[in-house]
This record gives structure tokens, C-alpha cells and sequence, in this order.
């Protein structure tokens, strides 16, 4: 087997951004399909809120570019799709933002590269254009360290509505774990600089890093639950409440982790199988390689737990001297034609349709025991308490001891549930923490191996503590990003 990755790069200055002329007649004259690409940026979530969104004559459509390739950082969780760092010629992104307002009426930019802002000089000039091509935009990946109060204006200035930080966690134990780079507090400050800007920044919250406990999850929900107060804005509405878990990812530290501890194969036959079941996998919890070593009631609980906190910290701190909404999020929690008072009986059906062609074609697909494996491992009871329980201000606020108890063991009576079933019928249900519940790796909570003279390491410096050999040239990791 021979791997070709990573490819030749070619310089930042010959990028290219996308051919929508090309797409659209890739489309074949079908509009609902070529209107992916393009999609009615008041409907994206991200700028029904902002004033500059409903300018009279201001064109509709949104397209998706980036500015940038790659990332500065190495966190020890992330494959970054891109190696090394460049930047997109300005000139080029001149001439495509002026095509793309001619040609095909957009109004809203959704910047989604992994790093925009590192490059200062550069982001400043983007901006730039975007002012000059009176462009709304928003940046979907922005670190912390990258913007002062006075980048965020601006930005601002220049027509910004929005950005999304990699926050990840509010654990400083964590944080150092994923070497963020960062600390808690310049993540505060950050998305509380936003807020007096009235800037959106959702948050963006992950679980299941190595040293992941109940009370790093714990100290994550309370961040939030401070961050949403400083907004006036329950946690559900920026982004706090439904944590991704971290998913091994080839070529990063997680991954190699994984193999270390016998949960990812080292043999080729066996990567690859591991390989396929990422096609299946999602970063949610259900998908979940137990790398933590926590036992699995706690690993079911970490998301749970973190917006309960979220919650209880959110309506105390609320109680106790109410803040008016920050008038972002709830804006922009309503679908956005809504806003508008536009009819959307027409959306509501194309929706109504999809779904149920998805279901028919589900039905068609699957025999009786994949069904029966998906019903078994849906989490039912799981997904009505995050709906349902966590968000109510009654249970925030219940003592917390009795309500986690409680609801701990409620999901963790489901998920016993489901593994029987799929033990009794010889099922596998492609979800990680139902298939390999029991492979857990020892905990590095509090382990000599993540912290040493009082301070939290990188997961990057237990793992190459744990490496026994050379790293073999013919694994496909080594090929990739990671060393
Ligand atoms: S998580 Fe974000 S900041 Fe970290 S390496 Fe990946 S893209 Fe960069």
C-alpha cells in the first residue's frame, strides 16, 4: 500500500476559491441543489441579529470561503486538515467577492478556515474587503490568543457579525491536556469582549480528553454557565449545552494515545478496520473510544453534567442581580424570516419532504437487525433528559447531589438496556461505547504520566514518554501531520 499524502502544497498566492459556475452547471439546472452552495444567509443562525443584515436591496445568499489554510497551533486532539499555514492572495479575494456579488447575489460571507487572525496584517485586509464590497461576515475559526478588544472592533467596523472560538473546555487541566495554548481566563476575556461588542460568539465545548473527569466536566459547566450570565443568555442559546467528545483522529497525539493504550490497532488490517469505523462516527458520545479510562456511567454523564452546571451557575448568578440579554443570541435563535415575518409554509414542507425521503430510503436500506441495533442504542431517555430536563431553570434549581444521582443512573439503565439487547441478538451497533465499552485504558486523572511538579502537561508529552521505539516510516500516521 503506498500513501500519497500529504501532497505537494502550492503557495497561498495560488489558492483558488471556488468556480460556482462550475457547480452550477455541475447542477444540471437544479436550483435546490446549486442553493446549497449558496444558502439564504438570514437563515444561517448567524446574522439575523445584526441591523447591517437587513439593509433594503442588501443581496441574500451566503457563500462559504476561506481566507487561510492550515493552523498555527497543534492541539493534541486535531488532525488539522491542512499542513503548515498560508494565506489566500487579497487581489484574488477582490475579484471573487466582486463576482460573487455580481453573479450570484451574495450578501453574507461564512469564513470557516481554522485560523482566522493569525496572520493580523493579512485578516486586517480581508476585512477590508469585505467593507468594501459591503459583505456581512462571520469567522468560524478563531483562537483566543489571536484578537484584542481592539481587533474585535475592528472587525466589527468592518462589517463582522460573528465569531466562533475553539473554547473546547473550562478546565485549565484540560486546556493544557489539549495544549490549547491558552488560558481560561483569556477565553473569558475574549468571548466577554464580544459581548460588549455585541459581537455573536457561540461556544464550542468538547469532552472526553485523557484527564476528563466528572469534575473537569463540572468545572466546564460552570465556565459556561459564568460566560452565559455575562451574556444575560441561558446557556442552551450560546452554544454551551451539547459538548462534542473527542474523536482519535490518524496523525494526532489522541490517535497514537489510542494505540498506546491498545485501543487503536498498530497493524495495518487493523487500522484500516479502525479507519471504516470513523466513517460511521461522529464526535458525539455514542461514537465515544473511551480513552479517559472513566468509567462508562461517567463518561454518559460528562455533557449532561456540564450543562446542568451551566444551568445551576446561570439562573443562581442570575437570582442573585439579573442582567438584561445581551439581544444576540435570542435574536438569532428564532429562524430568521421569522424575524422578518415572511410566510414559510414552503420551507416547512421541503423540510417535511426531506425528512420523510430519508426515511423511506432508510427503511429501504436496513434490514430488521441493523433497525433493531439502532433502536437499541438511540438513547432515548438520554436525549429527552438534554431536551427536556437540563434545560429547566426548576431542576437548575434542585439540590444538585440527588438530581445528578438521579440522572446519572437513568441514562446509565438505558445504555446497560441497550448493550444486553445487542448481547442477546449477537448484534454490533457501530457505536464505540456500545461495541467497546470495557477496553478502557487506566486513568490519567491525577497520574504522574499527565502531571508533573504540580502542573498538567500536554497529552503530546505522555505520549512520547510512552513511546518504546521508533516511530516505524510505514505506519500511515507517520505519514501525516503529527510528529
Ligand atoms: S483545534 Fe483549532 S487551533 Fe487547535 S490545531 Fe486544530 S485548527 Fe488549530
Amino acid at each position: 500500500m503506498e500513501f500519497t499524502v500529504p501532497a505537494p502544497r502550492p503557495p497561498g498566492a495560488e489558492l483558488a476559491y471556488p468556480d460556482y459556475a462550475l457547480m452550477l452547471a455541475g447542477a444540471k439546472g437544479d436550483v435546490e441543489k446549486f442553493n446549497w452552495y449558496l444558502p439564504n444567509g438570514l437563515d444561517s443562525g448567524w446574522f439575523a441579529y445584526d441591523k447591517r443584515s437587513w439593509t433594503p436591496g442588501r443581496p441574500s445568499r451566503m457563500a462559504h470561503l476561506v481566507t487561510s489554510k492550515g493552523c498555527v497551533a497543534r492541539c493534541t486532539f486535531c488532525e488539522r486538515p491542512t499542513v503548515g499555514y498560508r494565506n489566500y492572495d487579497l487581489d484574488r479575494l477582490d475579484a471573487h467577492l466582486g463576482m460573487l456579488k455580481r453573479d450570484f447575489n451574495v450578501g453574507f460571507i461564512n469564513i470557516f478556515e481554522e485560523n482566522f487572525g493569525s496572520n493580523k496584517k493579512h485578516s486586517y485586509e480581508v476585512a477590508r474587503l469585505f467593507k468594501k464590497h459591503d459583505m456581512i461576515w462571520v469567522a468560524g475559526g478563531t483562537r483566543v490568543t489571536n484578537v484584542s478588544y481592539e481587533d474585535l472592533k475592528f472587525y466589527q467596523d468592518h462589517q463582522c457579525s460573528g465569531l466562533k472560538f475553539g473554547v473546547e473546555s473550562g478546565s485549565q487541566t484540560i486546556l493544557d491536556v489539549m495544549e490549547k495554548k491558552f488560558t481560561v481566563q483569556q477565553v473569558r476575556s475574549a468571548l466577554e469582549n464580544c459581548g460588549k461588542l455585541r459581537l455573536m460568539a457561540p461556544l464550542s465545548v468538547m469532552a472526553g480528553m485523557p484527564g476528563e473527569t466528572l469534575d473537569t466536566a463540572r468545572e466546564s459547566g460552570r465556565f459556561i454557565g459564568d460566560i452565559a450570565y455575562s451574556f444575560g443568555t441561558p446557556p442552551h442559546l450560546i452554544g454551551g449545552v451539547g459538548a462534542f467528545y473527542a474523536l482519535p483522529m490518524p496523525g494526532t497525539p489522541l490517535y497514537e494515545y489510542g494505540q498506546q493504550t491498545g485501543l487503536i490497532p498498530t497493524d495495518v488490517d487493523g487500522e484500516e478496520a479502525y479507519f471504516k469505523s470513523l466513517a460511521y462516527a461522529g464526535s458525539d458520545k455514542v461514537h465515544y473510544l473511551n480513552l479517559s479510562g472513566a468509567p462508562v456511567r461517567e463518561v454518559l454523564f460528562w455533557d449532561i453534567l456540564m450543562a446542568l452546571e451551566a444551568n445551576r451557575t446561570f439562573y443562581r448568578k442570575m437570582a442573585q442581580a439579573p442582567r438584561p440579554p445581551l439581544g444576540i443570541y435570542e435574536v438569532a435563535a428564532a429562524p430568521a424570516a421569522a424575524v422578518a415575518e415572511e410566510p414559510r409554509l414552503g420551507a416547512m414542507s421541503r423540510v417535511l419532504w426531506r425528512r420523510m425521503e430519508r426515511l423511506r430510503n432508510r427503511l429501504g436500506r436496513e434490514t430488521a437487525t441493523t433497525l433493531l441495533a439502532k433502536l437499541a442504542t438511540g438513547m432515548y431517555v438520554e436525549r429527552f433528559i438534554m431536551r427536556k430536563v437540563v434545560l429547566s431553570p426548576f431542576v437548575a434549581s434542585l439540590p444538585a447531589a440527588p438530581v445528578d444521582a438521579v440522572l446519572k443512573y437513568a441514562i446509565y439503565a438505558e445504555y446497560l438496556l441497550g448493550v444486553s439487547v445487542l448481547r442477546l441478538f449477537g448484534l454490533r451497533a457501530n457505536k464505540a461505547v456500545f461495541d467497546r465499552p470495557r477496553r478502557a485504558p487506566e486513568r490519567l486523572e491525577g497520574d504522574a504520566a499527565l502531571t508533573k511538579q504540580g502542573r498538567t502537561h500536554s497529552l503530546r508529552t505522555v505520549v512520547h514518554r510512552q513511546r518504546t521505539a521508533p516511530r516505524s516510516k510505514s505506519a500511515l500516521q507517520s505519514r501525516l501531520l503529527y510528529s
